[in-house]
């Protein structure tokens, strides 16, 4: 997709955005938005959003999420929406489908090894009054998205890794498992083959689920879980499980959530630079396609991958990426399916 031609904005506006570090990239981009909601509030997101907690006491409920492994989870997630449950429920019960599922080789159960054979998880999640939690280079367990959950709950802390994160699992209950299937297990042999034990970064070998949730009472969660890239080195953490990056919600606003190479999220903070360009007045569309942007400025593109995905407090979504084959599974009333998210190269 390409952009369109910049809209102008007035001087108070450039120079606030200016000095916020945001400069006008956000609004220049006027890309149609994918809208689960869109038309009921179209102009929203226009205004800058008061800093209340986010709830608006009744809302339709929407929920969008990565990849194909999106839309079972998107039916986990919906069953708790659609009949009265939190986004924050919502969120972690529909992440957890992939993360048990063995055919899902980028999350949780099954997921690809480290190049040392070991399979280490990275999630967080986040509600609309900014309670976060995650755990990260986390070994055994099969749920990191609930070991996240009760560290956001049971702990004064934000982010649990490897050793520490395993003794806290085991401390709240958790079962400790080996998650490397026999299927993974001979896919990693293969590539040590000839991988020369380099860990291969492309656009092919990862695959996040993030998940955004808007609950009827208008209160938006988010969740975020993967195993990583593929063959990662031992004790390599991506973007997934740092709140900011991977995820983050401000219910005032809305949420954003990102897949793909993980180190080029980092860089810009990308789940939040897609936040704070919605506070500014971007639609979650505008903001998810400024982002992508703010990481092609700097950063060599060569074939790898990142997409986002938004979901503002009216239930407008947005999502977009570095290059086509980006796809997330989106559910409301009246739609449950997949969509191609557009993208800066084909
Ligand atoms: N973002 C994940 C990571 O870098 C992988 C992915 O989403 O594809 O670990």
């Amino acid at each position: 997709m390409s952009a369109q031609r910049p809209k102008r904005s007035s001087p108070s506006r450039r120079r606030f955005l200016h000095q916020a570090g945001l400069g006008g990239a956000a609004l220049a981009l006027g890309s149609a938005c994918s809208s689960a909601a869109g038309s009921k509030a179209p102009e929203a997101a226009q205004t800058p959003q008061s800093a209340d907690s986010g709830t608006s006491g009744s809302n339709k409920p929407v929920v969008l999420s990565t990849w194909y492994h999106g839309l079972p989870a998107n039916d986990a997630a919906w069953a708790l929406l659609s009949t009265g449950g939190t986004a924050l429920d919502a969120a972690e019960a529909g992440v957890r489908i992939p993360e048990a599922d063995p055919q899902s080789n980028s999350v949780g159960y099954g997921g690809l090894p480290d190049r040392d054979g070991h399979v280490t998880l990275d999630a967080c999640i986040m509600d609309h009054e900014g309670h976060c939690g995650g755990v990260a280079f986390l070994e055994g367990y099969k749920h990191p998205i609930s070991v996240a959950r009760k560290v956001m709950e049971e702990t004064p802390h934000v982010l649990l890794t490897g050793q520490g994160a395993a003794q806290f699992a085991a401390e709240m209950g958790f079962q400790q498992e080996d998650l490397l299937t026999p299927e993974a297990r001979a896919d990693w042999q293969e590539w040590l083959r000839d991988g020369h034990h380099a860990p291969p970064v492309n656009a092919q070998n990862h695959d996040t689920i993030g998940l955004l949730a808007l609950d009827g009472e208008g209160r938006l969660a988010g969740a975020c879980t993967t195993s990583g890239l593929a063959y990662k080195m031992h004790g390599r953490v991506g973007d997934s499980p740092l709140i900011g990056a991977g995820l983050y919600v401000d219910g005032a606003v809305g949420g954003a959530t990102a897949t793909g190479m993980g180190e080029m999220v980092i860089k810009v903070c990308g789940s939040f630079l897609v936040v704070e360009l919605m506070r500014q007045g971007a639609s979650p569309q505008e903001a998810c396609e400024a982002a992508v942007r703010r990481i092609a400025e700097r950063q060599d593109l060569e074939d790898r991958q990142v997409g986002f995905l938004a979901l503002d407090r009216q239930g407008r979504t947005g999502a977009f990426a570095i290059r086509g084959g980006f796809n997330y599974a989106l559910t409301h009333e009246g739609q449950h399916g997949m969509q191609d998210a557009a993208s800066l190269v084909p």
